[in-house]
């Protein structure tokens, strides 16, 4: 193993794996015949959408699940589904992406921050503060970081809080066993580029409520073609809804779903290789001076598609100089306290519309946040050189003092 400080890693933070080959055979039938809208289907023929809802649905335990657009949309159709309406509060994670709020702002409805912890979960003292300002949690699993599901539930349940989960880092993931996203009424999923499968843009959404399935089938552009569907309820329970819910089209097409399901048969071990270089990245920063490892409760088996660390109360200059010098060795990292967002990063008082009030605790830890994508192209072999690359740099600026009070 080299020791050398100045070594440069090449590889490329945002390169994925090819789709695998199935899924481009299965695509190109689905060019062969033409047939891409979801409902356009042979006699006889189930299509590619309906086929990847119902192996999602078992994929997760759930009854029902529908394929939608993106993890976005899957987030706006979820809220509608549950009731949320214009004006209405609804509570969400200050430490998420902008698409969750933005989900909520679609609807004409306002959220409420709550707090994160230093275990980058949602603060359920907080959580318990604010629960009587709403009816509805969005809960956030930002980064895959999943919290103590059984306390939340509780809260959420004592307080008769519906509780919409944005699985979009914890395709795969558990608490104690349970999958991620079957504690709540509904789970949404999003398989853009930068998730746990890849289609481009996507998304789907689970739950075993008949009624919220129906809703969301119907909100998502079913036209009167809900039969066709691959993992929803019964007829009968269309038939009460269908004039009532407006169509919001958002539907997923058999294209996307033909590059998805052969993605789904190896989720398991794709979310296992994840977790692999995670774990080899966490070895190499344990006990790096100045650094705040997150610690990952035995209850929860995460999928490690990204790495956080903490230089918790550092100031700013010391944060900028490990940015700088990490990346002048070829190592991106990403910082959640930056002051005007960046690509993909922002955070809540960025979020303007939603008129946010300030937050002590989350300013503190996205003050020191940093973020590092793990994609499957990189070798284990990779993650030891990222860990050796910021352990140095971090311990560089930390022992010349600009790391902190102490030199
Ligand atoms: C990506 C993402 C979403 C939504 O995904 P899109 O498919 O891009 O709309 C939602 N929540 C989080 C935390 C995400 O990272």
């Amino acid at each position: 193993m080299s020791t050398d400080r100045t070594d440069v890693f090449t590889g490329n933070f945002t390169q994925q794996e090819p789709i695998p080959q199935a899924g481009i055979d299965a695509a190109l039938d689905v060019l062969g015949h033409g047939r891409l809208h979801r409902y356009n289907v042979a006699p006889g023929e189930v299509g590619e959408v309906a086929l990847l809802e119902q192996e999602f649905a078992a994929f997760t335990g759930a009854r029902y699940c529908l394929a939608v657009a993106s993890g976005g949309y899957a987030i706006a159709t979820a809220l509608r589904a549950v009731g949320v309406r214009p004006g209405d509060t609804v509570l969400t994670n200050a430490f998420t992406l902008a698409p969750v709020p933005g989900a909520i702002a679609a609807l004409g409805a306002v959220p409420r921050f709550v707090e994160v912890t230093e275990q980058l979960t949602i603060d359920l003292d907080d959580l318990a503060a604010k629960a009587g300002e709403a009816s509805v949690l969005l809960l956030s699993h930002m980064r895959g970081h999943v919290g103590d599901m059984d306390r939340l539930m509780e809260i959420c349940d004592a307080n008769g809080l519906i509780v919409v989960e944005d699985c979009a880092h914890t395709m795969g993931a558990q608490w104690r066993g349970v999958p991620s996203g079957r504690h709540g009424a509904v789970a949404c999923y999003s398989t853009q580029t930068y998730k746990h499968m890849n289609s481009g843009e996507g998304g789907l959404l689970v739950t075993d409520d008949e009624e919220i399935a129906a809703r969301s089938i119907l909100l998502s552009g079913s036209y009167m073609l809900y039969e066709r569907h691959g993992a929803a309820p019964a007829p009968e329970v269309f038939e009460r809804l269908k004039l009532e819910v407006p169509n919001i089209s958002g539907r997923m097409d058999n294209l996307r779903a033909a590059i998805l399901r052969p993605q789904l048969a190896i989720l398991p071990a794709q979310c296992a290789a994840w977790t692999a270089r995670y774990r080899v990245v966490e070895e190499g920063l344990r006990n790096t001076p100045g650094l705040t490892l997150v610690d990952r409760p035995t209850e929860e088996a995460f999928v490690g598609s990204s790495f956080q660390a903490l230089l918790l109360d550092w100031p700013e200059p010391g944060v900028r100089e490990v940015l700088d010098r990490c990346a002048a060795r070829g190592v991106e990292l990403k910082w959640f306290g930056v002051p005007e967002p960046v690509a993909f990063t922002s955070r809540y008082c960025h979020w303007n519309y939603a008129a946010p009030e300030p937050m002590p605790q989350s300013d503190r830890i996205l003050a020191g946040l940093l973020d590092m994508r793990l994609p499957l192209t990189f070798s284990l072999e990779d993650c030891v050189t990222l860990a050796r690359i910021i352990r140095a740099e971090v311990s560089a600026v930390w022992q010349a003092g600009t790391g902190g009070e102490r030199g």
